[in-house]
């Protein structure tokens, strides 16, 4: 069945792999195998992929640069989406800029550098794709995506297209509402400003990073969103949390709301330490937490708190 598949969605100009091993994708280094890992190197094909994916009743799980997910070491069934080729590419139009979802952002950034493309500082740092950045609503200290974002192109489950404003999609502190299952083909972005202050402000907002987290370790970023009024850093730390560590998963010592892979660790043990941190956070300061990292694959489980995943156990 699975073979019958896979050769249906390559005829559909589609790459495919059985059994995929994902941990090598992550940024946490963890997770099992993806059913199908489906590369898609443009729109149409991704029409094609998510038509073949519903009459087959397979569940579809678009995948970025997996900066924010947490992948269950029992791996991803069904079709895990990769988007490639021109859907990874970006195009400057005027003050706007084209994106495929599936670019990658620290490139991105790079030949914006290079290009003269001012704007781009709610994107500077963040290791994911532009269309993991939509569903997330990325953002730092220069802005979210919300503050730049024009339209995205979707592609809905079945294979229909349609193009929706920024305004359609309720972007809020590292959230969206997409349709069910839309799959982020591209997004328009503004681009416009002062090059050289867009410039001075990614150089010492990367510096500020460098000085504040643990860039050089596997890690998803923030695990938990900001509660109001506070930092999930802060409340962590003042738990006494820093260090804590189950398996070869870390509460990072340099910043709290890391989790850190210190080499070999399971996404089991990773999510141990996480479901860990919230429970101490709750009784001792009576604030549960909201992760903001997302899970996807085999878990028994999502987040206790209807947080957005793609968990199935099918
Ligand atoms: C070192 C580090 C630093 C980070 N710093 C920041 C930061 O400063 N600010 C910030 O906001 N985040 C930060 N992050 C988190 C992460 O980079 C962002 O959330 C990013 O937007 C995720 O993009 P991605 O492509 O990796 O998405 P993934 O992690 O692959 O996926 C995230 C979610 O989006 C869905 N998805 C991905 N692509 C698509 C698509 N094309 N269409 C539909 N759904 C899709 C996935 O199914 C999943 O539910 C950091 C992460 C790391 C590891």
């Amino acid at each position: 069945m699975r073979d019958e598949i896979a050769a249906r969605l390559r005829g559909a100009g589609a790459e495919v792999m059985v059994d995929a091993p994902l941990a090598g994708r992550t940024w946490w280094g963890v997770g099992g195998a993806a059913d199908l890992l489906v590369s898609a190197p443009r729109a149409e094909v991704v029409a094609r992929v998510l038509g073949i994916a519903a009459e087959a009743a397979l569940p579809v799980t678009p995948l970025g640069n997996a900066s924010n997910l947490l992948i269950s070491d029992d791996g991803v069934r069904g079709v895990v989406l990769v988007l490639a080729g021109e859907l990874a590419d970006a195009a400057r139009d005027g003050d706007l800029l084209h994106v495929g979802g599936g670019a990658d952002l620290v490139r991105l950034l790079r030949q914006a550098d290079r290009a003269g493309w001012p704007g781009l500082g709610p994107l500077a740092g963040v290791p994911g794709t532009m269309g993991g950045a939509v569903v997330m609503n990325a953002g730092t200290h220069l802005g979210e995506v919300a503050d730049i974002l024009v339209d995205v192109d979707v592609a809905l489950p079945g294979g229909a297209r349609a193009t929706l404003p920024a305004s359609a999609l309720a972007l809020r502190y590292r959230s969206s509402t997409l349709p069910n299952g839309a799959v982020v083909l591209g997004a328009t972005v503004r681009c416009a400003g002062d090059m050289d202050e867009s410039r001075q402000k990614i150089r010492e907002h990367l510096a500020y990073r460098a000085a504040t987290q643990p860039t050089h370790q596997r890690s998803c970023g923030s695990t938990f969103r900001n509660p109001p009024g506070t930092s999930a850093g802060r409340l962590i730390e003042g738990c006494g949390l820093k260090g804590f560590t189950i398996g070869a998963a870390q509460v990072s010592p340099k910043h709290a709301n890391f989790v850190v892979n210190l080499g070999g660790a399971t996404a089991a043990e990773l999510r141990a330490v996480v479901e860990h941190v919230r429970r101490v956070v709750a009784e001792r300061e009576g604030v549960v937490l909201t992760p903001e990292v997302h899970l996807a694959g085999a878990w028994d489980t999502g987040w206790d708190d209807g947080q957005p995943s793609s968990s199935t156990r099918n």
